[in-house]
């Protein structure tokens, strides 16, 4: 069943080039440029506000593809001329826009999806229907705006009630389609026409013509191609996309079941854990906030009492040397960073170890149309290590692309709460395991769930064999 001839046969999606972003850094810059910085940022989060309002509904689903009937209208709405925006930036914060609508459809229909295969009341073929129609935009978009469209080709002969799956699928859609939330506005996109570097100093384009502002660099760096600039206080972070070709490793065969819990990071059905504890380091990150976060409300109180007494210098004081946010935010970051130098490097050591060809993990848990992570922990310093779960999968996935390891989601029904062993119910106990109902046994939570992933996933493969012989 699984590949271990020691032959790779490499497939697009993970030998293709990818891109990724590099980070450069500014030095630090005056005071006059940060602010014309965070000009060009405030407006191109306006422009971006803009177009969510106008395009992001279904009236407008089948205008995004290409970007071209959105730029032109948005042109000629006048609004680049009332915030006087040089076109580089307008144009990208429009097409920035477009690509975070269309990437929100994406997510819903993905959703949409799921909610279809785990309804009971539809039936295999009224199932079909929904997730053809679901693929094909223009018809999908027509529907949605009740407009008259051709039945799929696909589903073309199937005896179908059309219009109560239409308007199902009009209802699921209300239901789930969220509002576009407002852009940030602490960053911009800018394209080559809108930098230059003279005598090694990147510039960019200024509200007045022919001037442009010098920001000068860390690293004697040049790019080429559309970047982002994301502003900070007294600098600015520039992300260059940078293709890369992932690493092949031909010794690379084995299939690894992968758990990702809170407590042990990730657990392998072979038993082999990486990052065991995470819980426990990021608990004593939460430990420290909260002790920082105490000692900060007596100074808030020490403040409170000095405005009382009108003791304004006393005041002033406080507020300038005990309430800053600048080391607050510094620390923050730093027990962050601690906790992610551990999780990427156990999974540094996971791909080292165990050779990965292939690793297979359960999708998220969706439930109520919000991912949540499957905890049955509910102490509070669970929620930093929670706040990770996503982290995890990100670095795991960056790291997969990387090396060239196929990366498989299944859908993980089942996979927590069955014995592996035999397959009985069972319930989590803290601090000891799951404990099967039916042949008695404990195990660990992860191994259980990763075994069940095994399980699983192998069952799938066999059944995916008995389609292809057909
Ligand atoms: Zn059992």
């Amino acid at each position: 069943m699984e590949k271990n001839d020691g032959k790779r046969t490499d497939t697009s999606s993970t030998s293709a080039s990818y891109t990724k972003a590099v980070r450069h850094y500014s030095k630090k810059l005056p005071k006059e440029t940060i602010e014309f910085l965070n000009g060009i940022a405030k407006d191109y989060a306006k422009v971006k506000n803009y177009t969510y309002s106008r395009y992001s509904g279904i009236g407008s689903m089948d205008k995004l593809t290409p970007v071209y009937t959105v730029l032109n209208e948005t042109r000629a709405s006048g609004m680049r001329k009332n915030l006087d925006l040089p076109v580089v930036y307008f144009e990208l914060a429009v097409a920035d826009a477009v690509r975070d609508i269309k990437s929100r459809w994406g997510v819903l229909k993905n959703k949409l999806n799921s909610i279809i295969t785990a309804n009971g009341n539809l039936s295999d073929t009224d199932k079909m229907y929904l997730r053809t129609v679901l693929k094909i935009n223009t018809t999908f978009a027509d529907i949605l705006n009740r407009r008259p469209y051709k039945r799929p080709d696909k589903v073309a002969g199937e005896a179908l009630n059309e219009d109560r799956l239409n308007n199902y699928l009009r209802r699921v859609t209300r239901k789930h389609l969220t509002k576009m939330e407002s852009a940030r506005s602490d960053y911009f996109r800018v394209t080559p026409a809108g930098y230059s570097f003279k005598n090694g100093e990147f510039k960019l384009v200024s509200r007045v013509p022919r001037q442009r502002i010098a920001v000068p660099l860390k690293d004697a760096c040049i790019f080429d191609r559309q970047i982002l600039v994301k502003i900070c206080t007294d600098h600015v972070e520039i992300d260059v996309p940078v293709e890369r070709k992932p690493k092949s490793h031909p010794d690379y065969v084995n299939t690894v079941y992968a758990h990702i819990g809170s407590r042990n990071m990730i657990t392998l059905s072979n038993g082999h854990v990486y990052g065991k504890d995470l819980d426990t380091l990021a608990s004593i990150e939460t430990d420290r906030l909260v002790e920082i976060n105490k000692a900060r409300n007596k100074v808030r109180d020490a403040l409170a009492r000095a405005k009382d007494d009108k003791n304004e210098q006393k005041a002033r004081h406080i507020e300038t040397n005990n309430l800053g946010h600048k080391k607050y935010k510094r620390m923050k970051d730093r027990g962050r960073g601690i906790s992610t130098t551990f999780i990427n490097t156990e999974l540094n050591r996971l791909i080292k170890e165990e050779k990965p060809e292939k690793i297979v993990i359960t999708k998220r848990v969706m439930h109520n149309g919000r991912i949540e992570n499957k905890s049955f922990y509910k102490t509070s310093n669970v929620r930093q290590s929670r706040s990770f779960a996503s982290y995890i999968r990100k670095r795991l996935a960056c790291k997969c692309k990387d090396n060239s390891i196929e990366l498989v989601e299944i859908n993980s029904k089942g996979t927590g709460s069955t014995c592996s062993v035999c397959g009985g119910a069972g319930k989590f106990i803290p601090n000891e395991g799951f404990a099967c109902s039916e042949c008695g046994c404990i195990t660990d939570i992860g191994l259980n769930s990763a075994r069940n992933i095994e399980k699983k996933y192998k069952v799938i493969l066999c059944k995916d064999e008995d389609k292809q012989t057909f």
